[in-house]
């Protein structure tokens, strides 16, 4: 694989896409187990992207990168705008000096850094039935070159097995269960579009 400038454009362009065609189901896994939001904050996270990106022509990686991570932590309300944001201004530092990058894995060197990001920003462990739970094995495909629709699929789905320990969901305590998280299945929709450029 080759992902340069243009692919990662491109892949964020799908998941602004992705996201807006799946607005109403996000907001519908957000309503029993939050408070019903979770697809308008990220669309309007999105479409904020999409405005600042073409006002400022970004034309490295970085810069894209960074373009997003301004516009969640700045117009998303909820939890998950601040902690997608902090995912990509951690990939805006581990791609800074990069131009375009050739493998797999160094993808996934550089999805950690966000992963990262966001467990030191939210605090959240595997199983705690946040996004978390999609970005550890996505992550971990990723870097042994094994990412696929499946991988990132069950992982999804395996939140609704799960006890919420942070955000909303962790006041329900045991009625959580049943319910995939919502940040689980807009996560899913970020590495799915992802496999496109694989
Ligand atoms: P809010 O909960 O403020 O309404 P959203 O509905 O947009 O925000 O996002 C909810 C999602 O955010 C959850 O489904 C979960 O995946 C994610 N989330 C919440 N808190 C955390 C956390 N501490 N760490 C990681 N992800 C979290
Ligand atoms: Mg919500």
């Amino acid at each position: 694989m080759k992902m340069t400038v243009t692919e990662f454009q491109a892949w964020l362009a799908d998941f602004g896409q992705a996201i807006e065609a799946n607005k109403g189901y996000l907001s519908e896994l957000d309503t029993p187990i939050g408070d019903g939001d979770h697809g308008n904050n990220m669309a309007r996270g999105m479409a904020a992207y999409e405005a600042d990106f073409a006002a400022k022509q970004p034309t490295s990686i970085t810069d894209t990168a960074k373009i997003l991570a301004m516009a969640l932590i700045s117009k998303v309300g909820g939890a998950s705008g601040p902690l997608y944001g902090s995912a990509f201004m951690g990939i805006t530092k581990a791609v800074k000096d990069i131009v375009e990058i050739d493998s797999q894995e160094q993808l996934g060197e550089v999805m950690e850094q966000g992963l990262q990001m966001i467990q030191l920003r939210g605090k959240a462990a595997a199983e705690d039935k946040t996004m978390v739970d999609v970005w550890l094995p996505a992550v971990a495909a990723l870097k042994k070159g094994q990412l696929t629709e499946t991988v990132v699929h069950t992982a999804k789905e395996h939140t609704a097995e799960l006890v919420a320990k942070k955000g909303r969901a962790s006041y329900l305590g045991e009625r959580a269960i049943g319910h995939i998280d919502p940040g689980a299945a807009s996560s899913e929709l970020l590495f799915v579009a992802l496999l496109k450029y694989l």
